[in-house]
């Protein structure tokens, strides 16, 4: 099979390496991809956003299947273009993709369809969403409608705070992704991650994971598009797994179906579970960066078919297996991240990683043939081990035998999963 991954972060190397190890590859390709993605694909050159040129691309190489991997190109249509030439494409039309893009049509979803989540209202003007939110009080949570790179959500614990980022999202603080705010009910719990497979009729469940937003130990300080993971979340015990397909992923099959939506790709579920049981926070539909890096690294099965069967409405023919090993990884930052940070800076080693470990390329490019960080996110470093502890070991040990002075990373990736290991061993 001739296949062509579009992307360039650390989801899309994991992909890679693990696509390239099917048996069925027999050309690989990635649009833009990363020089870590190079050590399994020929890289094209070639804009992503340029949909004409990848079909071009498609056409010239006879393409037989499109493994998309970021969102944007998905809310953009880049798999309806795709399919409309004939090509086989991993990735969600652009009207399902608005499970993503727009976080109003998801709740809209959910309420149609009794998901469990948290209360909302919609709005498109400040005064009545400032009125809302002085009726139901802090804590609650502010969001911009559509796709704000992970920034359009405020959990304000004061109603002064909530009208402020009602004015931010008013006043154009996320452009055209904000003229619309969603205003939803606090969920308390503990947050975990469930992805699953979807052809419009049938759904397999992949694994769980938990993820750290912020850049700061112990969970502190700014919001980032994630500074590690691990997998599988403990906190998805095999019940809540199964309350998960039972109460959201199954409703949302099928209300996708009916409502003239059918689902092809990967659902990625941010759930909040409550004391009540597992509750919705948002859909995204595409895999989770870092999450994809530790899913990757537990599977035991081979990829390509299993994307190839979501693509061909075939799901129900195939399966996926899991090592029980626990897989963990270090995102590797450019110092300043998430503010400000200096491009360009060399990055003169990565070890080689064993069995059971790797570090991910997500913003490195090549500069006169030496390796440099290009991105706030830079490398993903990642290992198994038989506990949670073991595997966070491990990959730190990995990370510091790499040499990249103006690197930074969190040193408590995972604490929470590591702090119940030692609870249960106590
Ligand atoms: P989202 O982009 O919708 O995933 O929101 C980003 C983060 O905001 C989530 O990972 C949660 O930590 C938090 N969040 C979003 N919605 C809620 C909610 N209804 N209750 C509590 N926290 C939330």
């Amino acid at each position: 099979m001739k296949v062509l991954l579009i992307g360039s972060g650390g989801r899309e190397h994991a992909l890679a390496w693990k696509l390239a190890q099917s048996p069925l590859m027999t050309e690989f390709y990635a649009a833009p991809g990363n020089p870590g993605i190079a050590e399994h694909a020929t890289l094209v050159v070639v804009n992503v956003d340029d949909h004409d040129a990848l079909i071009a691309f498609c056409k010239d190489k006879t393409i037989d299947f499109v493994v998309v991997g970021p969102e944007a190109p998905l809310v953009a249509g880049i798999a309806d273009k795709l399919r409309a030439e004939g090509f086989a494409v991993f990735g969600p039309s652009a009207a399902a993709a608005q499970l993503e893009g727009s976080k109003g049509f998801t709740k809209d979803i959910c309420a149609r369809y009794d998901i469990p989540t948290g209360a909302y209202q919609r709005f498109n003007n400040a005064p009545k969403a400032k009125a809302y939110i002085r009726q139901h009080g802090a804590p609650i949570v502010v969001k911009a409608d559509g796709l704000a790179a992970g920034k359009g959500v405020t959990v304000a614990m004061t109603v002064d705070e909530a009208i402020a980022a009602v004015d931010d999202c008013f006043e154009g603080a996320f452009g055209a992704a904000g003229a619309e705010v969603v205003i939803e009910a606090y969920l308390d719990g503990e947050e975990a991650s469930f992805f699953c497979l979807c052809d419009g009729k049938h759904v397999l469940p992949l694994a769980t994971a938990q993820d750290h937003k912020r850049v700061g130990e112990g969970d502190t300080g700014p919001n980032t598009g994630g500074m590690g993971a691990y997998s599988p979340a403990p906190v998805m015990t095999a019940d809540m797994v199964e309350r998960t397909m039972k109460e959201i992923i199954e409703p949302t099959m099928r209300g996708m179906a009916e409502s003239g939506y059918p689902f092809s790709g990967v659902f990625f579920a941010g759930l909040m579970i409550t004391a009540k049981g597992p509750e919705l926070i948002e859909y995204n539909v595409r895999f989770g960066d870092p999450e994809c890096q530790v899913l990757m690294m537990r599977l035991k099965s081979d990829l390509l078919p299993l994307l190839f069967a979501t693509a061909n409405g075939t799901l129900d023919q195939v399966s996926a297996e899991w090592t029980d090993d626990p897989a963990l990884t270090v995102v590797m930052a450019s110092k300043g991240y998430p503010g400000s940070y200096d491009k360009g800076t060399p990055i003169r080693h990565i070890p080689e990683a064993g069995d059971g470990a790797k570090v991910f390329h997500a913003g490195t490019a090549l500069k006169d043939g030496a390796l440099v960080a290009t991105g706030g996110r830079v490398l993903n470093v990642t290992a198994t081990g038989k506990t949670v502890g073991e595997a966070q070991a491990r990959a730190y040990a990995l990370l510091d035998r790499v040499d990249w002075d103006n690197g930074f990373c969190r040193h408590d990736i995972g604490w929470r999963a590591i702090e119940r290991e030692k609870s249960a061993v106590r």
